[in-house]
């Protein structure tokens, strides 16, 4: 059997019956449940003693014991914080305090589905609605709201047999109350050199091209270009605000910006590597090809656009992304050399230059004369996993040019217009379904 993964999608609650005082009431009952709960650790009790101990009758029985699973969390890593401590030799390493036991400001409501929450897609809507029961005989309903992609994968989960609905947890901050809800999955991922699909994957600091190539012949299935540049001119906006309050020493604001920042890039990272996996899905037992990175950076020779690249976005992080979310919907992911994959011709193999968005073959006998830069190198990417799965040498080409690049621009933050869904940027650049 495979390995097994869990995660949390984060939605927004849309009210449409029931209290929300109710709400409210329960994140206090859930705090209280919390203090008992450590207290009754402290004094030695186990889980099943705390949960005999705990009762109350404004709150359901299932919800208190996933309040008092929660509180034991805390408690273990605790504990496992407090061991380091007593095994290191560091006597000003501040000691660890005990989770507080008399706070009084709300706790998150935790609940497991089908009994303190439950989900469902409404047929004809598409939403997903909430039932909630904060209280015996009480229930909240509505419906959920929350990022295209998010709403998406909690749809999957729904319908799917093969991932489970976990526990949800209820929290608030400025007026909205958010439902935070885990999905956990086996999954077993394929060896790459089981794959039918080659996906050549090249990112820079201004697109994703991706380029898949059918293994057996070589022909191109689909290719596209993820343009970000428009969301990175944002980014480079907070960066402004940013610099400008650190010059005025406002520190709070500064750092409250920079959270914002660092979310934001997140927020574009989750979405490109989202519509990557979206991607590479829709083809037949695909592999996601990067170059390796690892090592470049000491390559002084390999000159001012690789270190460009290295340095603009947390490619890294984005790698991480893809893999995560590649292994989640079990497509596996693959790494090839980095070296030549932009100054090689991906119709005839030979040497060829950049020149700004451009590719330029310098071989005469080449059908290519210009293709997008950025393509053609995901195109050599997608090559040398070939050579590299088939144990071949040989720069064998097809020499057939490629087909016009699809170039499909990521926009908005989401708070101006609503953000279109990765699956939707993904399939613009499929060549012919089927
Ligand atoms: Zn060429």
């Amino acid at each position: 059997m495979g390995e097994e993964a869990t995660k949390t999608i984060q939605t927004r609650l849309h009210i449409a019956s029931g209290e929300r005082s109710w709400l409210h009431d329960a994140r206090l009952a859930s705090r209280e449940i919390f203090n008992q709960t450590i207290r009754l650790k402290q004094q030695g009790d186990n889980r099943t003693e705390i949960q005999k101990e705990v009762d109350r009758d404004d709150f359901l029985r299932n919800n208190k014991c996933a309040v008092v699973g929660k509180a034991l969390q805390t408690w273990d890593s605790y504990q496992s914080l407090k061991d380091w401590w007593e095994n290191q030799d560091d006597p000003d390493r501040g000691k660890p305090t005990p989770p507080s036991t008399d706070k009084s400001s709300a706790y998150p409501l935790v609940m497991a589905h089908t009994e303190g929450y439950r989900l469902t897609v409404n047929d004809n809507t598409n939403r997903v609605q909430f039932r909630i029961s904060p209280k015996p005989y009480k229930k909240v309903k509505g419906h959920l709201r929350g990022e295209p992609d998010a709403m998406d994968e909690l749809r999957d989960a729904l319908t799917s047999n093969e991932v489970d609905i976990g526990q949800a947890e209820l929290l608030y901050r400025d007026g909205v109350y958010y439902l935070h809800v885990t999905v956990t999955r086996e999954f077993d991922v394929p060896e790459p050199d089981t794959a039918d699909t080659v996906i050549g994957v090249d990112i820079n600091e201004r697109n994703v091209a991706l380029t898949a190539l059918d293994r057996e012949t070589m022909q191109t299935k689909g290719t596209l270009v993820l343009d970000y540049g428009r969301v990175k001119q944002e980014r480079q906006r907070y960066h402004t605000i940013t610099t400008r309050c650190q010059e005025h020493g406002k520190t709070s604001i500064h750092h409250r910006l920079g959270d914002k920042e660092e979310r934001f890039t997140e927020w574009v990272l989750h979405r490109l590597s989202r519509a990557v996996v979206e991607f590479a899905e829709q083809f037949s037992n695909p592999v996601i090809v990067f170059e390796d990175m690892s090592g470049i950076r000491d390559e002084i020779k390999y000159g001012a656009y690789m270190n460009r690249r290295l340095h603009k976005l947390p490619f890294h992080k984005f790698e991480t992304f893809v893999s995560y979310k590649a292994t989640w919907r079990e497509v596996p992911t693959d790494t090839v050399d980095a070296y030549y994959n932009s100054k090689t011709c991906s119709c005839c193999g030979e040497r060829g230059y950049r020149q700004g968005r451009r590719f330029r073959c310098t071989n005469d006998k080449c059908n290519l004369a210009q293709d997008h830069a950025d393509r053609n190198a995901s195109v050599n990417i997608a090559w040398r996993e070939k050579t590299k799965l088939d144990g071949n040498t040989t720069n064998y080409r097809t020499h057939k040019t490629q087909p016009q690049v699809r170039v499909v621009r990521l926009s908005g933050s989401g708070r101006v217009s609503r953000p279109t869904s990765s699956r939707f940027l993904a399939e613009q650049g499929v060549l012919a379904h089927g």
